[in-house]
C-alpha cells in the first residue's frame, strides 16, 4: 500500500504530498514562476517541496577553481513549495485537481475535469 500521508516537519499531515509525484508535469500557480510548467525531478516530502525542471532556477555562483579558473555561474533548479504546484493536464492545458480512482486494482489519478489519467 502506498503511504497516504507524510509527516511534515512540524508534525502536521501533508496531504499535498500525494498529489504530485516524480516525473509528473506540473504547473506553478503562484510566485514568480506562475504559469510555467515543468517536469518533477524529485519530491522532497519532508520539506513539502519538489524540484521541478526549469522552475525556480537560480544562478549559482561558482568559486574559481582549476576546473573553472574564471569562476562563473550555473543554473540550478531550486526546490519549490508543493503548495504552489498543481498537476498539469495536457487536455485542459492548465493545472487541475485530480481524483484518485481505483481501476482494475490500481489507483490512478484522473483530471477532475476531463478524466485524463495521470500515472500512479
Ligand atoms: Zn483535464
Amino acid at each position: 500500500m502506498p503511504q497516504r500521508f507524510c509527516e511534515a516537519a512540524d508534525g502536521g499531515l501533508l496531504v499535498s504530498v500525494h498529489r504530485i509525484r516524480k516525473n509528473d508535469t506540473v504547473v506553478a500557480i503562484s510566485g514568480v514562476n506562475a504559469g510555467k510548467t515543468g517536469k518533477v525531478l524529485k519530491v522532497l516530502p519532508a520539506d513539502g517541496k519538489a524540484i521541478v525542471e526549469g522552475l525556480n532556477v537560480a544562478k549559482k555562483a561558482l568559486k574559481k577553481s582549476q576546473a573553472n579558473p574564471q569562476g562563473g555561474f550555473v543554473d540550478k533548479d531550486r526546490p519549490i513549495s508543493l503548495s504552489k504546484l498543481m498537476p498539469y493536464c495536457p487536455n485542459c492545458k492548465k493545472g487541475v485537481r485530480t481524483a484518485r480512482v481505483r481501476e482494475g486494482g490500481v489507483v490512478v489519478r484522473k483530471c477532475k475535469i476531463c478524466r485524463h489519467a495521470f500515472g500512479g
